[in-house]
């Protein structure tokens, strides 16, 4: 996952690289607007994070250069200032978060984390592990051995999509409510448990060999060949 850091203040844009490399994302950081502009370009970002008073070419004009060149990339912009205005002219301009200085390095991980969910969706249409197929398009669950297979809800396709996935991953709880029902959400752990047992009678029904395991105080993993 690269990142870019366009932020003019120096200490600020050290210590956002430092918090962004010990999450493991590579991160570029350049502190003028033009520079910005130049790497964003590229298009090898998956997230921009942007501040609006820079040397050179301020936020909205980097971000609008950047739409009107057709570079998607979301851009969470960041500004000392809270005005109202500031943020409608930021989200007009293109950029897809806004958040205002100083901020809490937890949050700004957790929009990124939304950002980058957005981006990396669903690729192909099924995915597989052992016996078990997911169906994007209709959220369908199919078991290729016995042929039964159910629908999911909406969630539910959220959480099996992350768990089969990464096959063998333990994903925490706090992932899942980030991941499905977003950073600002008031799911709790009771939600996730719901869904993780709504999930394996499901599972079990169509006669899959995956099974969702629970790792104690960790999260859960999907595994194949425990039915
Ligand atoms: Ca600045």
């Amino acid at each position: 996952m690269n990142i870019l850091v366009v932020e003019d203040e120096k200490r600020l844009a050290d210590a956002l690289g430092q918090i962004l490399r010990e999450q493991k994302y590579m991160v570029d950081t350049v502190h003028t607007g033009t520079d910005g502009l130049a790497y964003a370009e590229s298009g090898i970002y998956d997230v921009v994070i942007l501040d609006v008073m820079l040397p050179g070419m301020n936020g909205f004009e980097v971000i609008s250069a950047l739409r009107k060149k057709k570079v998607s990339t979301p851009v969470i912009m960041l500004t000392a200032r809270s005005e109202l205005g500031d943020k409608i002219r930021g989200l007009d301009s293109g950029a897809d978060d806004y958040m205002t200085k100083p901020f809490e390095p937890g949050e700004l991980l957790a929009r990124i984390r939304v950002m980058t969910r957005r981006k990396g969706e669903i690729i192909s249409d099924e995915l597989v592990l052992s016996n078990t197929v997911y169906r994007a398009s209709s959220n369908e669950l199919f078991c290729s051995e016995t042929g039964k297979h159910l629908q999911l809800s909406n969630k539910e396709s959220e959480m099996l999509k992350l768990l089969i996935s990464n096959p063998g991953r333990i994903i925490s709880k706090e992932e899942l409510i980030t991941k499905i029902w977003g950073y600002d959400s008031e799911a709790g752990d009771n939600n996730v448990e719901a869904y993780i047992s709504f999930l394996r009678k499901k599972l079990h029904h169509i006669g899959s060999d995956c099974s969702v395991i629970t790792v104690k105080r960790l999260g859960y993993k999907l595994e194949a060949g425990n039915a």
